[in-house]
């Protein structure tokens, strides 16, 4: 009883930190116009190779810094940028904001970081998008291969075949593929080998899950198997314990992402959380 209410304690005080208290309706003008005008900020999250501590790249997720609620989180944006067409518009702000602090931190660690950046399966469809990458890669100076383009399982899978040409062409240059939220989209084996991924991300809720839960365990074991005997690495999100860690360990899961190292912060933070100075 008492853990339990410890337990909601932390969760609770963990919410006030990180996420507004309650869900926030933006309007769909006030949505443009963020979009007109960059409102947005990056924040990014470590991720951390489990068999030698170190951190070997970020995932970059975006927050709307609006000028009335403060800061607004993907969750009640990105469905709507998606319905209003502004996702694309969106993704390359997000991308050329990353790629630039991507090239500050690198330069500052002296080793390339890789970047983890989420896209939109609408924008991976357009078969601009490659060239459109290669583009900016080239204006700040990132190898491809540092860059790892995230796609929910659920998204892809919908439109998997208007954009298999699309990822062919990403992999062609060495940029790196990773399949996000695995476990949650309800996709089939027979259409996973299609997508030349090179990454499976499990989905926090089964890492969360899997110490209590034997059907959670039982997934992200298969899902680390069925990623190894296709060729990816994989990658954990939500690691928030040890115990969790340990257990991806064992199972040789590659990457681990979460609170237990650190929450999403903003780049200057992180410059400082990798012991770098920050100016
Ligand atoms: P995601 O890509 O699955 O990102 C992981 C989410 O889990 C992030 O939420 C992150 O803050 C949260 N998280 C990370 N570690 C932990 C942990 O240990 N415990 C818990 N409870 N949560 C953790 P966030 O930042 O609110 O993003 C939500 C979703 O919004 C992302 O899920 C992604 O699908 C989408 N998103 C974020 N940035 C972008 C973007 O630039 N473009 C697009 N298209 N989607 C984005
Ligand atoms: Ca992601
Ligand atoms: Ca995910
Ligand atoms: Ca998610």
């Amino acid at each position: 009883e008492l853990e339990v209410m410890l337990k909601r304690h932390l969760e609770l005080g963990r919410r006030i930190v990180t996420e507004p208290a309650a869900h926030i309706f933006v309007g769909e003008a006030d949505l443009r116009r963020a979009v007109e005008r960059d409102e947005f900020v990056i924040h990014f999250q470590p991720q951390i190779e489990i068999k030698t501590g170190d951190v070997v790249g970020v995932e970059a997720l975006v927050r709307w810094q609006h000028p009335d609620f403060g800061l607004v989180f993907p969750d009640d944006f990105i469905g709507m940028a998606e319905r209003l067409g502004l996702i694309d518009d969106l993704g390359w702000i997000v991308m050329r904001r990353a790629l630039a602090d991507i090239s500050r931190f690198s330069a500052k660690a002296g080793r390339n970081l890789s970047l983890a950046i989420n896209f939109s399966s609408y924008s991976l469809q357009d078969a601009r998008f490659p060239n459109e990458l290669f583009a900016l890669m080239a204006e700040y100076g990132i190898q491809p291969a540092t860059i790892i383009i995230e796609v929910t399982e659920t998204g892809l899978v919908q439109k998997l075949a208007s954009s298999l040409d699309v990822f062919a062409r990403l992999r062609m240059r060495g940029v790196q593929l990773s399949i996000d939220d695995f476990g949650t989209g309800y996709s089939m084996l027979k259409q996973l080998r299609l997508v030349p991924a090179t990454e499976l991300k499990i989905d926090r809720s089964f890492v969360q899950g899997m110490i209590n839960d034997d059907h959670d365990r039982i997934l992200v074991q298969k899902t680390i198997e069925i990623g190894h005997e296709l060729g990816m690495r994989v990658v954990a999100e939500g690691v928030e314990t040890n115990q969790q860690l340990a257990f991806l360990g064992s199972r040789k899961c590659e990457i681990a992402q979460g609170y237990f190292f650190s929450r999403p912060i903003p780049p200057d933070e992180l410059m400082r959380w990798l012991g770098l100075d920050s100016t």
